[in-house]
């Protein structure tokens, strides 16, 4: 099994927003002119109330989904859904222009850091469409740190992407990956939850808009404010 095995060896899976980097605004703006455009849906501040606009630790088809299907309906809903994805990532493309896209403290040197680690195997493991995700990568070039992942585009349900990217990690190094040997890195409660459900590591990152409170009473591995200490947040990830 030499060579096989995940032994010493750790996958690192990143979640993007809220953990990697910051669009502002532009995402959320380009969800609701792609649902203005597919479904004639509009946002009113009952929407806002109904707490419809927490994002964070969604895939983008579960944010339509959340948003739209009560007031259009299942079967409108499943048919305007891949055209309302596409309008998302065309308008997600003309407005993400430079300045944009905010890097989270630390993390570009936490990328170099991990990157230069033999031991470490980097994936994404995001709600993001595959598209959307590599849009918003692209100004600060953190592309070239992430080879594969699992997206939003594999599946609605943000729970069933970890096997994904571990597939996909051992498409890409030949390496089985499981258990402790596998590391999701979040910002969102939900990025701990699915780590936990299949018992492996999770790291959180209160530079999202989850508390560092919140997020210690899904009980992670390891917690921080942020990753300005990189080498901090280096040992706890690859621990
Ligand atoms: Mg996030």
């Amino acid at each position: 099994m030499s060579g096989a095995s995940s032994n010493g060896h750790r996958l690192v899976l990143f979640d993007i927003d809220g953990t990697l980097l910051s669009a502002g605004r532009v995402a959320r703006d380009a969800i609701l002119r792609s649902l203005q455009a597919s479904f004639g849906w509009s946002y009113t501040p009952d929407h806002e109330d109904r707490g419809k606009f927490d994002f964070s630790g969604k895939t983008d088809p579960q944010i339509v989904r959340e948003l739209v299907l009560e007031d259009v309906g299942a079967d409108r809903f499943e048919k305007g859904l891949p055209r309302a994805l596409e309008i998302y990532l065309e308008e997600l493309e003309r407005q993400l222009l430079p300045g944009t896209v905010q890097p989270k403290p630390g993390i570009e040197a936490l990328l170099e850091r991990l990157a230069a680690e033999p031991r470490v195997t980097l994936g994404l493991l995001t709600g993001n469409l595959e598209r959307g995700a590599r849009l918003k990568l692209a100004p600060p070039a953190f592309n070239r740190y992430f080879p594969f992942g699992a997206f939003g585009s594999d599946s609605a349900d943000r729970y069933l992407l970890p096997p994904i990217a571990v597939e996909r990690a051992h498409a890409h190094c030949g390496r089985r990956f499981e258990g402790k040997s596998v590391v999701i890195v979040g910002d969102s409660v939900h990025d701990v939850a699915c780590g936990r459900s299949l018992g492996v590591r999770a790291v959180a990152v209160a530079t999202g808009i989850t508390s560092v409170e919140r997020l210690a009473a899904e009980r992670p591995d390891a917690i921080f404010e942020s990753f300005a200490d990189t080498e901090r947040a280096f040992s706890a990830i690859v621990e």
